[in-house]
């Protein structure tokens, strides 16, 4: 297929059309540049696009902590989440003394959770429909 220069270029024209013929050979050299300006630029994004959902991949299959109700959760690869209530300030597992009465608690800093031991499961439940 012939370009727009080449075809402009093969147009038989006299002195006062050959100014607008240079002018359009211009515009159409102009476009050009900025075709292939813009298959590089689509090259590229693709490159990208393909680089950041291998990422997205590579996240979603890893284990992830997830705050909700104050406290830390780790959500497992396979999607499901562990029973373990974790500190948001030192990301340690905390525990229970007894769960009818008691929050969980962190040893290191102190922090107690805003629910109770009983509770976790329902939190669990709740975490799940969340996410
Ligand atoms: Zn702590």
């Amino acid at each position: 297929m012939k370009s727009l220069t080449e075809i402009l270029s093969g147009l038989p024209v006299n002195a006062v059309l050959r100014e607008h013929v240079g002018i359009l050979k211009e515009a159409a050299e102009k476009m050009q540049k900025e075709a292939i300006e813009f298959k590089e630029r689509i090259l590229n994004l693709e490159k990208e696009n393909k680089h950041l959902k291998e990422e997205l991949a590579k996240y979603s299959e890893t284990e992830q902590m997830i705050k909700y109700k104050g406290a830390l959760f780790l959500k497992k690869s396979d999607g499901t989440f562990e029973d373990v209530v974790y500190c948001p300030k030192c990301h340690n597992a905390t525990f229970s003394f007894e769960p009818s009465v008691f929050p969980f608690s962190c040893e290191a800093c102190n922090w107690y959770s805003p629910f109770k031991g009983h509770e976790l499961p329902r939190i669990l439940d709740e975490l799940k429909k969340s996410v």
